[in-house]
């Protein structure tokens, strides 16, 4: 596939075709992050596009979801497959639209999604089991139509979890990228097509949150709305749905803590706590964004963290000597300097800052390119600490013992992740079980894409991934006999 069929997209994919837009001339223009220029564009869509793609995933439901669930995890799997066709393609594009460096893009923002799709063709598998209560057969049902909101920082990871589990429950999707970031979806458009999933099984409309996103929010034929984005526009979301008493499942910001107790190895617990802050330049809802440790050891704490990042070579996302790339946009960049000027005068920067990074030879370049930024002494009430900055920008919290370290993990309007750091297990544990948030992993847990995604609090409501994640997308009927 030529580049410019992947960037420049005319139309959206409704009921198995690609269908030009009822407005064919307006385009949304899609930026490249490392530059600023113009990478590509994608149809502008209208309440009109929303109509028809909502009316092709409703004629679509009664077949797709009359099949088995081994019929429904064939063709997913078969999507998987047309998807990996296509891996190269996703990865390079997204590291444009994103700023992902190539080696996370490829493992993360196109490598996770395979995974995750398998998965879901596995739970494909199980969702007809029943469960008996007395003289109660429970059965799960699909729940509908699923509309599909997305954000740009995970643009495939985050659409998949919707397409994947709706389409492994037996629903039928209609998917709305974000606008920053939406080339992969045409992608997966590409792949459904090629998958030979029954016409109006996915359904892609592009454009503008306020208008497509709105549209398909307020419609009555969508049974569940699954939105993932910031928690301003979940919460207009939930309003607009609840017109119609629609479902919906929201996966919000966040602004997880690390929790490091006074018993481990500070080398390791804080490398992999500031590595996990920066992932795709702190463009990541469950970045541990808050790094809480013993007080009488932040000095080291400080001097570790700060040799991570002076590692942290910022540059092209495609060159393969940078580690941290640009963020997503210039709203993004000024909004991210905006912070950083708040936390120094709320707390002590160690490293970063306003300005350019090294290397990046000045604003000319164009791209987005902020420093890998670590503030000390933060106290966990100050805004820098309190709100989602969403870019590399790191507080280091000093705490007083373990009571003190959990009030500060859970003294935030998120919770979606967290880590803890212990040498006992059951002391880590207890720590774990006591932090109000989705995902909690100890000593550095590794990520696992199978385990229910979703936050506490003003992080979100409902699970996303793996089986948990097809549920989400069911209605449970209980028969009595
Ligand atoms: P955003 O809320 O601005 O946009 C998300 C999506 O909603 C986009 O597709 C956008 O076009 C659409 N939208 C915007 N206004 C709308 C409206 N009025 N009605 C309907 N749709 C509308 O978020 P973003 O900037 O794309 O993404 C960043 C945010 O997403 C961060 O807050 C981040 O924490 C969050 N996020 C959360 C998770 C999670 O799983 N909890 C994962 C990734 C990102």
């Amino acid at each position: 596939m030529p580049d410019s069929a992947i960037t420049h997209r005319t139309a959206h994919f409704i009921g198995g075709a690609w269908v030009a837009p009822a407005q064919p001339h307006a385009v949304l223009v899609v930026t490249n992050a490392a530059d600023g220029s113009d990478l590509g564009s994608v149809p502008y869509g209208s309440a009109a596009d929303v109509e028809l793609a909502v009316a092709a995933a409703r004629s679509a439901f009664p077949a797709w979801s009359a099949l088995s669930g081994q019929e429904r995890s064939d063709a997913i799997l078969r999507l998987r497959d047309a998807l990996a066709d296509r891996a190269a393609a996703a990865s390079w594009v997204i590291s444009l639209e994103v700023g992902t460096t190539a080696r996370i893009s490829d493992a993360v923002q196109v490598g996770l999604p395979l995974k995750t799709l398998a998965g879901f063709a596995d739970a494909a598998l199980h969702i007809e089991d029943e469960l008996h209560i007395g003289n109660s057969t429970i059965v799960r049902e699909p729940a509908g139509v699923v509309g599909a909101i997305t954000p740009w920082n995970y643009p495939l990871h985050q659409l998949i979890g919707k397409v994947g589990g709706a389409l492994a429950a037996g629903c039928t999707v209609v998917c709305k990228p974000a606008g920053l970031a939406p080339l992969s979806a045409f992608l997966l458009a590409d792949a459904a097509e090629a998958a030979g999933l029954p016409a109006g099984v996915f359904n892609l409309v592009s454009g503008a949150g306020s208008i497509v996103g709105e549209s398909l929010a307020r419609h009555p034929g969508i049974d569940v709305l699954s939105f993932t984005g910031s928690t301003e526009v979940g919460s207009s979301i939930a309003a607009a749905a609840a017109s119609n008493i629609t479902r919906v499942a929201l996966e919000l910001g966040g602004k997880s803590a690390s929790v490091i107790l006074d018993d481990v190895d500070l080398e390791k617990s804080v490398k992999a706590s500031v590595n996990n802050a920066f992932l795709n330049s702190g463009q990541t809802c469950s970045a541990w964004t808050r790094l809480v440790v013993p007080r009488d050891a932040q000095d080291r704490v400080v001097e570790i963290a700060v040799g991570v990042a002076e590692k942290l070579t910022v540059g092209h996302p495609l060159d393969p000597a940078t580690r941290l790339g640009p963020l997503a946009s210039a709203e993004q960049k000024r909004s991210v300097l905006d912070y950083i000027a708040i936390g120094v005068g709320e707390a002590r920067l160690v490293y970063g800052g306003a300005g350019l990074p090294d290397g990046i030879p000045d604003d000319s370049a164009g791209g987005f390119y902020v420093r890998p930024t670590i503030f000390a002494d933060v106290d966990n009430g100050s805004r820098i600490a309190q709100e989602e900055i969403f870019g590399p920008v790191l507080c280091i919290i000093p705490h007083d013992g373990d009571e003190d370290a959990i009030r500060i993990a859970n003294d935030s309007p998120y919770g979606l992740a967290g880590g803890v750091w212990c040498s006992d297990e059951d002391r880590a544990m207890e720590a774990a079980r006591r932090i109000r948030a989705g995902q909690v992993d100890i000593n550095g847990g590794a990520f696992n894409p199978l385990a229910p995604f979703g936050g506490y609090k003003r992080s979100g409501m409902g699970r996303e991934f793996g089986p948990v994640g097809v549920e989400e997308f069911t209605e449970l009927k209980a028969i009595q006999r």
